[in-house]
């Protein structure tokens, strides 16, 4: 069987194009482009069949297909060849049984899928590696791409740069100067990548970079590219497949150029049309309150949408005022009748700090996640026995500064109400004791 798959508009103008055309948008209405895929040809293997494909090759060792994203590939980007595809064994992370935490904040059934122990720290990966497989493809087929180039709020600039390295290809990368964490400034300048660090933010850094890439045939790796998108989708289908196939109540998931959440409910659609599943989860689009386009739009049924200028906010990489994905976030929304929550800057650390003293390590993106779960459980919306799973989008440890200067009571805007400070001793017996007797006491 031949699988096949294509670019049309999103919002439904006519006109198909190849994945290997260079083009993000739709030529006659401006909109973003979305990946078709010939559902007749997946159709002629059954869900059951598809299962047990998917089943044999998660986390192995043949090539490509130990890939969470590449042993999915009928469904993500069929066409690509195998010797093109530029793969780091992304995908396969763990759901985490976040038990205490749970507890805490009264359900029993929460999971926490911890995308930050990608490759490159963050989610990011499961579609950067589509995108550079398809760039590699193109040049292969003598397509001209002499670059990639991406802006970031961090995390899109570390995959771009890693898989570009892992595949020899030329990567640039626009950053809001000093907007980014120290973790995430260092990723691309390891990995070789032009980095250039721009007095703007990440929504001035997207509007130079469409410019110079439509005027410089440079290939644009931002998520308005819908190829990262089929990638981002198999978070869905993994948290399914990891719960033996099964789907959950509930999916709380922070967004900021609203890429992921799209991509979140299409790969449940996907799922659903293709009989794997019957029913949709909820989801929950987290925003921070200082970025927060959506959950505006959201408090009037989505019946306009208002770009804003996004406030400096703990939570860097959601930090996005004009989101490119918003259409797509909405029609998803709407699909999975899903709310909109958001998160102050105290809220978030807050989050964060509370899960961390469960065994987690959260991000501040995973904190707004977090924060908006609290509220929708307190508020009776998420209800005990809802099986929830929320997205922990990137490593902890890229945000180290954040936690430090949460645990120092230093974080502006922030009332630090967990501190863990160390405890500075001389080296002696009497005093160390006295320091753990003094803590055990405490903890009752
Ligand atoms: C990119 C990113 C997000 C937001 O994803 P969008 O697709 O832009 O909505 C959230 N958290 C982290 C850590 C990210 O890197
Ligand atoms: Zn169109």
């Amino acid at each position: 069987m031949r699988y096949r798959a294509w670019f049309e508009c999103f919002a439904g103008c006519e006109g198909k194009y190849k994945l290997t055309d260079i083009i993000y948008r739709c030529p006659k209405c401006e909109g973003l482009l979305t990946v078709v895929h010939d559902m007749e040809a997946l159709r002629h293997r059954s869900a059951a069949a598809w299962m047990d494909i998917f089943d044999r090759r998660y986390k192995r060792t043949e090539w490509p297909y130990g890939s969470g994203i590449w042993g999915k590939k009928e469904w993500v980007c069929p066409e690509v060849e195998n010797d093109n595809i530029v793969s780091m064994y992304e995908g396969g992370t763990n759901l985490f049984w976040a038990d205490r935490f749970s507890k805490d904040v009264g359900l029993d059934d929460l999971w926490i899928k911890m995308c930050g122990n990608e490759h490159t720290g963050s989610f990011k990966d499961l579609g950067m590696t589509v995108l550079v497989s398809m760039v590699k493809q193109m040049r292969s087929e003598g397509i001209e791409v002499p670059a990639v180039a991406c802006a970031s709020t961090g995390d899109t600039s570390a995959a771009l740069a890693a898989y570009c390295a892992a595949a020899g290809i030329p990567a640039i990368v626009f950053l809001p100067r000093n907007k980014v964490s120290s973790a995430q400034l260092i990723q691309p300048i390891a990995n070789g990548a032009l980095t250039l660090s721009l007095d703007t933010d990440f929504d001035g850094c997207m509007k130079l970079i469409q410019e110079v890439c439509a005027k410089n045939n440079i290939y644009l790796a931002n998520s308005m590219n819908s190829l990262r998108i089929e990638g981002q989708k198999t978070v869905g289908m993994e948290i399914v497949q990891q719960f033996d196939w099964e789907t959950v109540d509930w999916i709380v998931i922070p967004g900021g150029n609203l890429g992921n959440v799209s991509a979140l409910g299409k790969g449940f659609s996907m799922m659903k049309e293709l009989g794997i599943i019957n029913r949709y989860p909820r989801i929950c689009c987290a925003q921070a309150a200082r970025a927060n386009p959506l959950y505006e739009s959201y408090k009037k049924n989505f019946q306009e949408f208002e770009p804003k200028k996004a406030e400096k906010t703990h939570a860097s990489a959601i930090q996005i005022g004009n989101p490119v994905s918003v259409n797509k976030a909405i029609a998803c929304l709407r699909e999975f009748n899903g709310v909109v929550e958001q998160a102050t800057e105290d809220e978030l650390a807050d989050a964060c700090a509370r899960a961390d003293r469960t065994g987690l390590f959260t991000c501040p993106h995973t904190g707004v996640a977090l924060a908006a779960l609290i509220k929708l459980v307190d508020r009776g919306e998420i209800s005990r026995r809802d099986r929830v799973v929320v997205i922990s989008t990137a490593n902890g440890l890229k945000f180290a500064d954040f936690k430090i200067r949460y645990h120092e009571g230093r974080l502006e805007g922030v009332e630090s109400k967990r501190p863990n400070l160390p405890v500075e001793l001389p080296a002696d017996y009497d005093a160390v004791v006295k320091a753990i007797f003094n803590r055990l006491e405490k903890a009752g």
